[in-house]
């Protein structure tokens, strides 16, 4: 061990002696480079003091430049603000130029329209100078009329003096033809006033030469067209027989009549009273009145004597008669008069009685004999017993007593459709007039006459007692004519008696009294066969003679007396 120990201090002993000749080298080494290096300081010292002498040379300049720079700072400011100065300046400059370009423009626009105003100016100018050379010449042209006129207003002034004093005589002149005029006005309403009096006169006198020629008058009354079948009836258009004639086509041929008077289907209730209102005044003038209505069944034969007496227009003869007379009476009592009136009405069926006014009905004989027996005395009155007797002094007292007979008429109507069409009804009105002044009495009647159907039964449809009875309702309507006939051809025997109408009516027919008929007409085609006999009949009537009728009146001193 100790071997080893001592061989390695060896080796390590050889490596530090090697390690010691290298540093000894090294040594060497450094001291030849530290010589090297001293020298290369002493060369850089030697540069270095050189450059310092260049540095502070160059500070020296940089200083120079340093001052030389500032004073160029300061002259650049200066000169900025000169800049800016100058700048403002042009701005402004600029600014003002441009104004006066504008200014310029609105001058340049202005001149514009000067120069177009100047032009239109000149044209207008020219237009004026011809309108002003134009207005001269008018101008003096006018002066020359004025001059003129002048001269025709002398003249005219002159002329118009010489025509006011015209004018005052026109005026006067016209003063005198207003009041010509005035009274041409005032002789013209007297003329026509004498017209309307005239007229009422020609129809008196009308009236009284008829009733001189003593016939019978007729007058014919048409209904309307009461269904869609056409009528057979027209009238003459023109001529002496307009408003007289009636012609009736039957069979394709044509058949003329002419009466008193024709009323055709327009005329009113009102036309045809207007025409025999003057008969009705005569019954207060003391005179016998009988009016008859004649024809077939729906002729209207109702309708003209009584019509429906509650609507205005529609009211017939016998309201408009009793209207009338108690109008007219009223009137007389300022010249002293004074009237009773008694009213009755009845029907006559197949020779019995039927008191229309009655409150109980008792038409049927009473034990054989007749309840309502007519006699006539020595005066000409007729008097029927027992029949109701209405004392009447107002219309209306009449209208409902009129009332009470249609209703007692419509109740026989419904029992006895047959009847009513086969049925006379009288209506009688008595007046009695006195006049306290003149001591004058008058005592007149007005029968209005509402006849049964004139129709001819069919025969041979009756048989037996069918047959006798339809016989006897005829016979009436027959012994009427009988009677006429009999009057007109002047009998010595009349046959009164024939029939209770005739009979009834005696003092009534004939020569005292005033009788007048209504034939009345349905127009239809299906009608013709009846209205020719109605026609025929008619025309015959009218040509009766029955003599001049006498008025009743007395002085009451005498008749006392
Ligand atoms: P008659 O009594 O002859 O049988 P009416 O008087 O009853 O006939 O008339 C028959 C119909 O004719 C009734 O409906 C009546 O109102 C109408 N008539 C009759 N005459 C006219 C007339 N003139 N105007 C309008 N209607 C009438
Ligand atoms: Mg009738």
């Amino acid at each position: 061990m100790l071997q080893d120990t001592n061989k390695r201090l060896q080796e390590y002993n050889t490596s530090l002696q090697q390690y010691n000749s290298n540093l000894q080298a090294d040594v060497t080494k450094n001291g030849e480079t530290i010589t090297k290096l001293q020298k290369e300081k002493n060369t850089m010292v030697e540069t270095m003091n050189g450059l310092k002498d260049h540095a502070n040379s160059v500070k020296m300049q940089l200083d120079l430049a340093k001052s030389s720079q500032n004073e160029a700072l300061k002259q650049k400011n200066e000169l900025l603000k000169e800049v800016d100065n100058l700048r403002s300046e042009l701005q402004q400059v600029r600014e003002d130029r441009d104004h006066k370009l504008v200014e310029v423009h609105s001058l340049l626009a202005e001149i514009g329209t000067y120069k177009e105003m100047t032009g239109k100016s000149a044209v207008e100018l020219d237009n004026v100078m011809t309108r002003s050379t134009a207005l001269e010449e008018i101008c003096s042209a006018q002066q020359e009329r004025i001059k003129l006129l002048e001269v025709q207003l002398a003249s005219t002034n002159e002329k118009l003096k010489r025509s006011d004093l015209t004018t005052i005589e026109s005026m006067t002149e016209y003063e005198k033809q207003k009041r010509m005029s005035e009274d041409l006005q005032l002789r013209l309403e007297e003329a026509e006033q004498q017209i309307i009096d005239g007229e009422k006169l020609r129809k008196k006198l009308h009236n009284t030469i008829l009733e001189l020629k003593g016939n019978i008058r007729v007058f014919c009354r048409v209904r309307p067209l009461l269904s869609n079948e056409s009528g057979a009836i027209s009238y003459p258009k023109s001529g002496e027989n307009l408003g007289h004639g009636i012609e009736l086509t039957h069979n394709a041929q044509m058949y003329a009549f002419t009466f008193d008077k024709v009323f055709d289907q327009l005329a009113s209730q009102e036309d045809v009273f207007i025409e025999i209102s003057q008969l009705v005044q005569s019954a207060l003038d003391g005179y016998k009145v009988c009016i008859f209505a004649y024809g077939q069944t729906g002729s209207g034969k109702t309708y003209t004597m009584m019509g429906k007496p509650e609507i205005h227009d529609q009211k017939g003869l016998i309201p408009r008669s009793l209207e009338q007379i108690f109008q007219t009476s009223q009137t007389l009592v300022s010249q002293g008069w004074k009237y009773n009136m008694q009213a009755s009405m009845l029907e006559i069926y197949n020779e019995t009685i039927r008191d229309l006014l009655a409150n109980n009905r008792t038409s049927i004989q009473d034990g054989g004999i007749s309840k309502y027996s007519i006699k006539h005395d020595t005066n000409g009155n007729t008097h029927v017993s027992d029949l109701t007797i209405v004392d009447v002094s107002s219309f209306n007292e009449v209208s409902s007593l009129l009332k009470r007979a249609a209703q007692s008429r419509s109740v026989g109507r419904t029992q006895m459709n047959e009847e009513s069409s086969r049925s006379h009804c009288v209506f009688t009105l008595r007046i009695f007039g006195v006049n306290e002044g003149t001591d004058q009495q008058v005592e007149g009647v007005l029968n209005l006459i509402d006849l049964a159907g004139s129709e001819r039964l069919n025969k041979s449809g009756a048989t037996g007692d069918r047959l006798k009875e339809t016989q006897a309702i005829n016979k009436s309507l027959s012994c009427l004519s009988d009677v006429i006939f009999s009057i007109a051809k002047k009998d010595e025997h009349v046959p009164f008696r024939n029939s209770k109408l005739t009979y009834l009516l005696q003092p009534c027919l004939g020569g005292d009294s005033k009788t007048l008929m209504f034939v009345n007409l349905s127009p239809e085609v299906s009608s013709t066969g009846e209205s020719i006999c109605s026609l025929r009949f008619a025309a015959r009537v009218n040509s009766c003679e029955i003599g001049i009728p006498r008025r009743q009146t007395q002085i009451r001193s005498l008749s006392q007396g």
